[in-house]
């Protein structure tokens, strides 16, 4: 399997390539050249597969012979090492729970994923690998924990000062090991700056071998197209034969453009709604046809305060930039934090079910498609457990969430940090350490 870039297709790399550059040369994004549907043998027999067979199944193709099969196994089965239930919410819908890894956000697959094939790729060269990731709070902790103990990589969080939570700032500063974090005084968008400097600084260039670990990457991309073969699974396993719709909370459209993928391949999905907070740059595509994005808002749903969003270019692409054939599977709606609020309440109330913001504003986009669609079976992504976003849970809920020993274990922890106020403290950390 090839890649292509999404900005010059002439620009190609095979999947290790991908991976280790992150974004093609040209700055592109790299695309599979292929989406081919699976074997039918493998489709009707899906309900009898393994987690482990259905991700070999998936990401072999991807692959393209860059990781050899038993090797491949082996990080499929160290990246899928928790579960994926899907809890029902009513007659007509249920919710796909991604939270159950490491750090409780469904980020941890796709980190666990690409972690270790760098880890791979890297076992032949004796230079490191430097893992650089601007965070706004969930992806860091991820990717901090994807990578831990992976030999022949370090990485390196930046992540801004008093803007994350008390619980992701444990999960980014008390790792130790091959993890560096350090606070920036500044915005998310500072901490992103000093990342993308960093990629074109000269000097920091012919010292490190700096990668990113982003959604981009289309090592962290493609696996979450396995979420939905699982949802599927475990539907086949209650005889399930209709129309079935996912909803997925969207920030970089990441997550879904995976499940768009998986449709691809061979899964029968009939509609795709991105549910979005008030960064609603996509749904107003959708209604008017103009790509305009705005600046990021901040919302109680941050891990999609994101004004433009870095996959819908590959959405467009598996539709063949067709605003038709696009807006027949794919829909989108934006939702403001008062009502993200009364659905938390109503989850709760009606389902007895405690979803974080990010589910709440899913289950909004699936309650208003199913609306007009009352003929379909609705699955929504619960991306993040509510413990993750504890104060607007318990305040919104009026309880108090237990905490899960996931999170337990590091609360007595001590976080460890470097502060830094800009780019030229940043090179100057970089140059100076034994990386
Ligand atoms: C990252 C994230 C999202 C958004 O996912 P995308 O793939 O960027 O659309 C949604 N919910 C949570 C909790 C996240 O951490």
């Amino acid at each position: 399997m090839k890649y292509y870039s999404l900005t010059n297709a002439a620009n190609t790399a095979n999947f290790s390539e991908a991976v280790i550059r992150g974004l093609a040369p040209d700055r592109g994004l790299y695309f599979p050249e292929k989406t081919s549907r699976l074997s039918k043998d493998f489709l009707s027999d899906l309900a009898n597969k393994t987690t482990i067979e259905v991700g070999m199944e998936v990401m072999h193709p991807f692959v393209g012979g860059t990781i050899p099969d038993d090797r491949l196994e082996q990080i499929v089965s160290d990246t899928l090492c928790f579960d994926f239930p899907l809890v029902p919410l009513n007659e007509k819908s249920a919710s796909l729970e991604l939270f159950h890894g490491p750090t409780m956000a469904f980020k941890d697959v796709g980190a666990r994923f690409m972690a270790r094939c760098i880890g791979y790729f890297n076992e032949e060269t004796p230079k490191k690998v430097t893992v650089l990731v601007a965070t706004s709070g969930d992806t860091g902790g991820a990717v901090a924990s994807g990578f831990l103990g992976i030999e022949g990589t370090e990485v390196i969080i930046l992540y801004p000062k008093g803007k994350v939570s008390h619980i992701q700032e444990l999960q980014l500063t008390t790792n130790g090991n091959n993890i560096r974090a350090i606070e920036v005084d500044g915005v998310f968008d500072d901490c992103q700056e000093m990342v993308k400097s960093a990629f074109i600084d000269e000097d920091l260039k012919e010292k490190l071998n700096l990668t990113s670990a982003n959604s981009i990457n289309v090592a962290r991309w493609l696996p979450q197209s396995l979420y939905f073969f699982f949802a599927y699974q475990h539907l086949l396993r209650q005889d399930f034969n209709g129309k079935l719709v996912f909803s997925v909370p969207s920030g970089n459209f990441g997550n879904i453009c995976a499940g768009i993928v998986a449709n691809r391949l061979g899964l029968p999905v009939h509609h795709f709604i991105a549910s979005t907070n008030t960064n609603d740059t996509v749904p107003r595509y959708l209604k008017t046809k103009n790509y305009q994005p705005n600046p990021s808002k901040q919302t109680i749903s941050n891990a999609m305060d994101v004004g433009n969003p870095s996959n819908f270019i590959r959405i467009q692409s598996l539709f063949k930039n067709d605003f038709d054939a696009l807006k027949t599977h794919f829909s989108s709606f934006s939702f403001d934090d008062t009502q993200t609020r009364l659905a938390l309440k109503s989850l709760y109330n009606n389902s007895g079910y405690i979803a974080d913001p990010h589910g709440a504003v899913g289950y909004l986009g699936l309650e208003k498609y199913m609306k007009a669609h009352p003929d379909t079976y609705g699955i929504l992504l619960e991306t993040a457990h509510p413990i993750k976003f504890r104060d607007t849970v318990e305040e919104t809920l009026g309880i108090t969430l237990e905490i899960p020993k996931q999170i337990q274990h590091i609360l007595d922890k001590t976080p460890i940090k470097t502060s830094l106020k800009n780019y030229d403290d940043f090179k100057a950390y970089l140059l100076s350490q034994d990386i």
